[in-house]
């Protein structure tokens, strides 16, 4: 055995920047933990395996303007409540525990809020052992068997190893175990701490497949503690002073020459098995608590970083030794970190020295992740910046991991709870943005160059060598079970005598020898005799055999062909359909697009159809409404049209009336001026009959007597009473001229065909009932007084004016006008235009104010209005109009007149100058004539009555008419 004391050999030193090999990006993952009893509300879901979804409690809605957002947030992997820690471990860890056997470096940090989980996590909860306590289990299921006797590696102080020849090793091993310090269990199970013993009672016994069994391993562990960034050894042995606890001394960062970072003079303590390594971490732990009450050190506020590292060196040729070549030793190194709680200090109730501390610890995180945001940037964006491990411990700690080769993993954790909210998505968008750094593939160490299975033949060699040992004297080829055949038959042969022959005379050996020679002579041919026999034989069975397997040969051939024959045939059927298969199948997609295209079709015809038959029933219902529109319009229309045609009719029908009415007068003048005896002065028979009352008559123009008027307004037969002189005397005139030539006129009319006195008085009786329809002559009657000047017009307005004049003002006032006769005044309107007619009788009003022009202060002096009109008539007589009214003061305190009748001055030839006009016909009777009265009649018989009653001559028409007139 050689004893070699070497330096480790160290990996090749990286070249900076890293050779651009292949990168993985940082593997996060994110555990959520189950929520406590006492949160209610829950804002983060697991929604896949790889997203969860974090959504704002209620109350912070209102926070934040009412904005409402959900995020998700994708991870590698994404770990709910209910997953166990033995599968966080097969996803997280256990890639990361074959590297480190592979040699090949890890580091596995926890990130979160405090009570989010990390340490859960990471070590585990009594029971329920955590990512470490599994990764030392797998590691030691994994290397036990090969693991080299303790103190065979060393580590040096310059995150080296070294190996040690066994003597040296041995020395340190019975130095240890001198030392009266407790030894740590070494593989016991039984003397396990009951403390955390439940913690590594690992059940499932994981391990990774290929171990290279040629190669010699060593775990060394540390612990150390960042906090405050200050470096912590937290497996240093100092004795702890209960009375004056001195300060813990902090360890400083190193690189080595390999560019890896490491804690100087920190303790490493070589462990042989998961209970010792655990019990190294609890130890290191209880310091760690201790230290902290102590101390009062906010523990949630430092970083816990448990290394482990793991020495192989491959055995030498002959598999027993550790070969001492340095460039074979391997140290890889998987580091658990289990970060600080990442909430913002004002979070926590830190105060004073503590708070000072927790910003600290806050500038670690925050170190991390501007590094992380470095990187990022670099390697998204191609930049150079610096990133600043060196601004703390931490991030300098894991500078070799991000700038060097290594693998890297994350596990976030996250406690739903409504509290951590904010924390909570700060963590999340770290963890986002951490996945994006790439980290460089650690390469495969090279081969040692040496036969593998080395082990296994030290191994069984040494084992049959101490088992030829224990059967000590027994033959050393003993193999005698196993003699073989040739053996056995060698010995059936005749044993050879000696063949020494020690004397020339000897003549015995030798004709012995002959012999026995002979006689194997003989048993040789014999038995090759029977060998060649047997091989004969042999060869004839083989021989038949062959052609037996070459007839089955044959005979399988033959099925074969026709198996293959009918495979073939079925391929080509086959083939056949496929073929079909793929037209058939092609037919159908150009069917199915077929079928598309026409429903496509369908759908768009039966829109258009839609929209068609929408816009029809517009157009139809736009047409009714039109229709309607226009048959309003034709209806109103029509009867517009009617009502003025009748109107005009009815109006022609009054003129005509007229006409014909006063012809006939004048022929029953002309006929009594050639009846009357020529010595009686032509006299009115009005007059005659009126001759009691001749204050009545009067060239004055006054004929509207107030009887006439109130006669309009009270029923006919009161009327009669009140006043039935005034009745008499009127009827006893008008009727007898207007009625009897109406009557006349009547039986001229083809639907009036009434003949003789009798009829007369049959049509009068029948007039009440006639006079209440408008279509009868009554009102035709009616309407010819007041139709003669002013058909046509419209009846409506009629009415509105008759309406207004009975309103604003009585039509006439109820004053005894006849007493008052003497003292009424009259405006007297000649317009200058007027022509001179030097008639005899000249119309002459008394008191009158005469005037040229209308004017309103005359007739606010006056109540009567006169007003000469002058036009040609047919004939080329001139015609005067005296136009009467009454004046009355309006309420808005000006002057209305309204008139009331007409006088026209007409003269004649000089040869049938009448003066007389009226009719001598006969009166009727009161009686008939009081019941036809109306307004209309009143007037005209009072017209009728003035004219006869007037000296006004023969040619004097009459109308009243209730129009009133602003002057
Ligand atoms: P941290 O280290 O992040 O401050 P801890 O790991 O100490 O948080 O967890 C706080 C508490 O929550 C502990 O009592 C732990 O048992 C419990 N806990 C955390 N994660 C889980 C989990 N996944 N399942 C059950 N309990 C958990
Ligand atoms: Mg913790």
């Amino acid at each position: 055995m050689k004893a070699a004391r070497a330096k480790t050999p160290r990996r090749p030193a990286l070249k900076k920047p890293p050779a651009p090999g292949p990168k993985d990006p940082v593997g996060v993952y994110c555990r959520v933990r189950p929520l406590s009893r006492q949160d209610q509300e829950c804002c983060i879901e697991v929604i896949s395996e790889t997203t969860v979804q974090i959504h704002p409690p209620d109350g912070y809605r209102v926070f934040r303007n009412g904005e409402y957002r959900e995020t998700q947030y994708s991870f590698k992997e994404v770990f709910g409540t209910l997953v166990v820690q033995k599968d966080v471990f097969d996803v997280v860890a256990k890639p990361l525990v074959e590297d480190l056997i592979r040699g090949k470096n890890g580091l596995l940090f926890t990130y979160g809020v405090t009570g989010s989980g990390k340490t859960h996590t990471m070590t585990g909860s009594p029971g329920d052992g955590g990512l470490l306590p599994r990764c030392l289990d797998m590691i030691f299921n994994s290397i036990g068997p090969f693991q080299a006797k303790r103190f065979v590696f060393k580590l040096d102080d310059k995150n080296g190893v070294d190996v040690q020849c066994e003597v040296d090793a041995l020395l340190e091993r019975q130095k240890r175990d001198a030392m009266p310090v407790p030894k740590t269990p070494s593989g016991n199970r039984r003397q396990i701490d009951p403390e955390f013993a439940d913690m590594i009672n690992v059940q499932d016994h994981c391990k990774v497949d290929e171990v290279d069994e040629d190669n010699v391993y060593s775990v060394f562990v540390s612990y150390i503690e960042i906090y405050n960034n200050y470096i912590y050894d937290l497996l240093e042995e100092a004795p702890f002073e209960q009375i004056k606890p001195k300060p813990p001394q902090s360890k400083i960062l190193r690189e080595d020459q390999n560019h890896n970072m490491y804690v100087t003079g920190c303790t490493e303590v070589e462990v042989k098995s998961t209970e010792e390594a655990f019990e190294v971490f609890w130890r290191g732990q209880k310091k760690r608590r201790i230290a902290n009450t102590q101390l009062n050190r906010e523990s949630s506020r430092s970083h816990s970083v448990f290394i482990i590292k793991l020495a192989q060196a491959p055995l030498d040729a002959d598999g027993d030794n550790v070969l001492q070549e340095k460039e074979q030793i391997t140290l890889s190194q998987l580091s658990l970190v289990d970060l600080a709680g990442s909430e913002r200090t004002n979070r926590t109730k830190a105060e004073g020295n503590r708070l000072r501390e927790a910003g600290n610890i806050n500038q670690s995180l925050m170190t991390l992740r501007t590094c992380i945001e470095v990187l990022r940037e670099n390697q998204m964006y191609g930049t150079n910046k610096m990133v600043p491990y060196r601004d703390s411990k931490l991030t300098h700690l894991f500078k070799n991991y991000f700038d060097g080769e290594g693998k890297v993993r994350m596990i976030v954790c996250v406690n739903p709870k409504a509290e951590d909210y904010e924390e909570s998505l700060q963590v999340m968008r770290f963890a986002e943005m951490t996945q994006e750094v790439e980290v460089a593939r650690p390469v495969d160490r090279p081969l040692c160059g040496l036969t593998p299975g080395r082990r296994f033949r030290n191994q069984a060699f040494k084992e049959e060598l101490a088992r030829k040992l224990e059967m000590r004297g027994g033959p050393i080829n003993g193999e005698t079970e196993e003699q073989s055949a040739s053996e056995i038959f060698l010995q059936s042969f005749p044993p050879l005598p000696s063949c020494e022959l020690l004397d020339p005379n000897d003549d015995q050996t030798l004709p012995k020898l002959i012999e026995v020679l002979e006689k194997r002579h003989k048993l040789r041919q014999m038995l090759s005799e029977e060998f060649a026999k047997n091989v004969l034989a042999f060869k004839t069975t083989l021989q038949e055999f062959d052609s037996s397997v070459i007839s089955k040969e044959n005979y399988i051939q033959g099925k074969l062909s026709e198996k293959e024959k009918t495979i073939a045939g079925q391929k080509m059927e086959l083939e056949r359909l496929e073929k079909k298969i793929k037209t058939l199948e092609y037919k159908i997609e150009i069917l199915e697009k077929t079928a598309t295209i026409y429903e496509e079709d369908k759908r768009n015809l039966q829109q258009e159809l839609e929209s068609k038959s929408q816009k029809l029933q517009r157009q139809a219902s736009d047409k009714r409404r039109l229709e309607a529109r226009l048959q309003g319009m034709v209806a109103e229309t029509t009867m517009k049209w009617e009502k003025e045609c009748e109107r005009r009719v009815a109006a022609k029908q009054l003129e005509m009336q007229n006409k014909l009415w006063v012809k006939d007068e004048k022929l029953k003048q002309l006929k009594a001026i050639v009846t009357e005896p020529k010595n009686e002065k032509p006299e009115r028979p009005s007059r005659e009959r009126d001759r009691e009352k001749p204050i009545q008559r009067s060239v004055s123009p006054s004929p509207v007597p107030p009887s006439s008027n109130l006669i309009t307004q009270v029923p006919s037969s009161q009327r009669l009473v009140s006043n039935p002189q005034v009745h008499r005397r009127s009827n006893s005139c008008s009727s007898i001229s207007v009625a009897s030539c109406v009557m006349e006129w009547e039986q001229k009319t083809p639907s009036h065909k009434h003949t003789g006195g009798t009829s007369n008085a049959r049509s009068r009786q029948q007039e009440p009932e006639q006079s209440r329809d408008y279509n009868t002559s009554d009102r035709r009657r009616g309407m010819c007084w007041t139709g003669v000047i002013e058909v046509p017009r419209r009846r409506d307005e009629l009415e509105i004016e008759e309406d207004q004049c009975c309103r604003n003002a009585p039509p006439v006032r109820l004053r005894h006008r006849r007493s008052r006769s003497a003292g009424e005044r009259w405006v007297d309107h000649k317009p200058p235009s007027n022509l001179p007619t030097d008639t005899v009788m000249q119309p002459h009003v008394p008191h009158a104010i005469t005037v040229a022009a209308a004017s309103e202060k005359a007739l606010a002096k006056c109540d009567k209005y006169m007003l000469t009109h002058q036009e040609l008539a047919s004939d080329g007589e001139i015609e005067t109009k005296l136009i009467k009214g009454d004046v009355f003061k309006t309420r808005g305190g000006g002057q209305a007149v309204q008139f009331t009748e007409i006088e026209t001055l007409k003269q004649e030839s000089p040869t049938g100058r009448k003066r007389r006009s009226s009719p001598s016909n006969p009166d009727p009777p009161e009686d008939a004539a009081d019941s036809e009265w109306t307004d209309v009649e009143t007037r005209c018989s009072v017209a009728v009555e003035m004219r006869a009653g007037s000296a006004l001559g023969p040619g004097y028409q009459h109308h009243a008419q209730p129009k009133r007139r602003k002057p």
